[in-house]
């Protein structure tokens, strides 16, 4: 289906050849017809090379750059427009190129609201928000903008002044974590439990309570020691391929001008991540 009229979209990171991103717009390119219009792509691209990327999407007319990990702030400095929504959090994970001019947006913040939303109205809710970094910027302000009080618990105090002062919660430092108990919704945006920190969990289990709704930012493995502690305390648990699916969806909108194709992209998420996991991925610690 591609031909010379095909628009790129592609997504860099680094890492990046983890990335369900390409997979799950390509479905919705295909569910959509719209596979002869769009390809999406990845590369693998190092922070200082993220000027010349956009300084090629500019010549070679990509239509859409998607960013993560670590490059959502450095590419803000090579754009003609950023999104009020993407300054206030401080972060850029979606760029459109209209003709060559190119305007960056945040949708990490809309595909959080849009998973909590479907368990929660936000306003009012007392949420914890475990981690100061640049998921927890997103989730901060999204909640906010909804009307519920945050405060962020993080390991570095001083990040977590920062981000507080920013949307004016309160912060706590990692050691005060029993106070949970007066939280509804606790949201991890740490790291922990991937990667190397797969056996660790940001929240220890005696804290989370039925009533909590815990929602994990991290999405691989699929259940992380923090959801599936969660779930045998009864709480409400959300993984983090919501977010992700969301959070994509609203890109793609952006991209195509065209409404996502919420079961298509879905399906390819799900066939793409191991949700049938195996609990001995957590050895001894997880019991
Ligand atoms: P980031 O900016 O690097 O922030 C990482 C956070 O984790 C910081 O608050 C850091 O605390 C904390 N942390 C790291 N190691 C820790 C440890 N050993 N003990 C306590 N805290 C620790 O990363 P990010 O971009 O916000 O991403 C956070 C997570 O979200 C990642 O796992 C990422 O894969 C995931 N993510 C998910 C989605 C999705 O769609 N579901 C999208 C983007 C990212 P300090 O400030 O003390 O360093």
């Amino acid at each position: 289906m591609i031909n010379a009229k095909t628009k790129i979209c592609i997504i860099i990171g680094d890492p990046v050849d983890h990335s369900l991103s390409p997979a799950i717009h390509n479905a919705g390119y295909k569910a959509l017809g719209i596979d002869d219009k769009f390809v999406f792509v990845a590369s693998c691209v190092k922070v200082k090379e993220v000027k010349d990327v956009v300084r090629a999407m500019r010549i070679m007319n990509f239509r859409g750059l998607t960013c993560t990990m670590p490059h959502k702030i450095e590419v803000m400095k090579y754009l003609n427009e950023i999104d009020k929504t993407a300054q206030r959090i401080g972060a850029v994970n979606t760029v459109v190129n209209d003709n060559g001019v190119l305007k960056g947006y945040n949708t990490d913040w809309l595909g959080i609201i849009h998973t909590l939303e479907k368990h929660i109205h936000l306003s009012g809710k007392q949420i914890a928000i475990i981690g100061a970094g640049g998921v927890a910027h997103a989730m901060a302000y999204g909640v906010t903008s909804k009307g519920a009080r945050v405060t962020i618990f993080n390991r570095t105090i001083k990040k977590a002044k920062k981000l507080a002062k920013h949307i004016k919660a309160k912060l706590r430092d990692l050691s005060n974590l029993s106070i949970l108990k007066e939280f509804d919704v606790i949201l991890n945006a740490t790291s922990l439990g991937m990667g190397d920190k797969i056996s660790l969990t940001s929240v220890p289990k005696e804290y989370i309570l039925k009533k909590h709704i815990v929602f994990d930012a991290v999405y691989e493995p699929y259940e992380t020691r923090l959801l599936c502690e969660a779930k045998e305390q009864d709480a409400t648990i959300i993984h983090g391929t919501e977010m992700l699916l969301y959070q994509g969806m609203e890109q793609f909108e952006l991209y195509t001008g065209r409404k996502a194709p919420e079961e298509a992209m879905r399906k390819t998420l799900t066939k793409n991540i191991n949700i049938n996991q195996d609990e001995e991925i957590y050895g001894d610690y997880f019991v």
